[in-house]
């Protein structure tokens, strides 16, 4: 079962990708005028149908970094640079729809810059790009206490994206992985995240940043209307959107389809609650007809089998 949640979080993450590659940059309105319902390939990037980014790139250089490496910034950072310069796991063997601050964070790893510095820092520096692929960060980390979890989730984004407001995000994704994968409904998971006494506590959450989380932590994100939820590159947005459209619907399906029919970002967006989402509905939950259209569906499927068996293993091993 958990074997199940964690491969459905991975696999969810890059369907989820998938599906919204063709339509990035298109609008919301042209969304209304003609939803997507399936895999179209085309479009944006001009790629066929179940071709992924760099979101799952960067996701599936992650997996496999902790898998070899435990949290390993160093190496993390070292596969990353693989991919920006040579195309590592691509479908397309090279790289594309490479965000700012990556690209940033890329050049100055070539400089020498440590990984674990080499995202920038400002606040404008704070796109979803750590957000799109901390997922195995987050599986990892899960049962970790928060200062442990913290620690490890600001070193991994910190890789890419530098600023504290993204470093939080992804810890408040890794707080909603860590309940979906105990077994929680997105609705129970979502309740716990905004429960949480102690979040003010969590390394980061520092007032001047929390402000920009009020809406996240209402408990009341999928309340909003559509017109209010953003689904631009910038990381509070997408993580809003994504809670959004994980609470309003109850399958894998629906839930990434509302994603990517938000438009603009749309395959970001979809990455980020498709890895929720997989995990809540389990890979058996992402139709089997999405995932044979996934270039190099084998090895990817693999990869996220042999995650699964590392953080199951690491899960039992570590002291109680
Ligand atoms: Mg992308």
């Amino acid at each position: 079962m958990q074997k199940q949640k964690i491969m459905g979080g991975i696999i969810g993450v890059v369907v989820g990708d998938a599906l919204g590659l063709p339509v990035q940059f298109a609008s919301r309105e042209l969304r209304r005028q003609r939803p997507v319902t399936g895999m179209e390939g085309w479009g944006s990037f001009k790629l066929p149908p179940g071709y992924w980014s760099d979101d799952s790139s960067l996701t599936l250089c992650l997996v496999e970094s902790i898998c070899r490496h435990e949290i390993d910034p160093a190496d993390a950072g070292a596969r990353f640079l693989k991919w920006y310069e040579d195309g590592y796991w691509t479908p397309t063997g090279y790289a594309f729809d490479v965000g700012n601050a990556t690209t940033e964070a890329m050049e100055r790893m070539r400089t020498g810059i440590p990984a674990e510095k080499a995202g920038p820092n400002n606040e404008t520096d704070n796109g979803n790009g750590a957000l799109m692929r901390i997922l195995p960060a987050a599986i990892y980390l899960a049962e970790e206490d928060d200062t442990t979890m913290a620690a490890g989730i600001h070193l991994m984004s910190g890789i890419t994206h530098g600023h504290l407001r993204s470093k939080v995000a992804c810890c408040l994704y890794t707080m909603m992985v860590r309940e979906l994968l105990a077994g929680a409904t997105p609705q129970q998971a979502y309740r716990s995240l905004c429960h949480t006494q102690e979040l003010t506590k969590l390394p980061g959450m520092v007032p001047g940043e929390l402000q920009h989380f009020t809406r996240i932590l209402s408990g009341k994100i999928d309340e909003l209307p559509e017109a209010e939820i953003n689904s631009d590159g910038y990381v509070i947005h997408t993580l809003e959107a994504a809670l959004w459209c994980l609470l309003r619907n109850d399958n894998y399906q629906d839930t990434v389809l509302e994603a990517v029919n938000l438009g603009w970002d749309t395959d970001t967006t979809a990455a980020v609650v498709g890895g929720l989402a997989g995990i809540a509905y389990g890979l058996g939950g992402i139709p089997a007809e999405w995932i044979q259209f996934l270039p190099r569906q084998e090895e990817i499927l693999e990869l996220a089998e042999e995650f699964a068996d590392k953080v199951i293993n690491h899960k039992n091993s570590s002291p109680i």
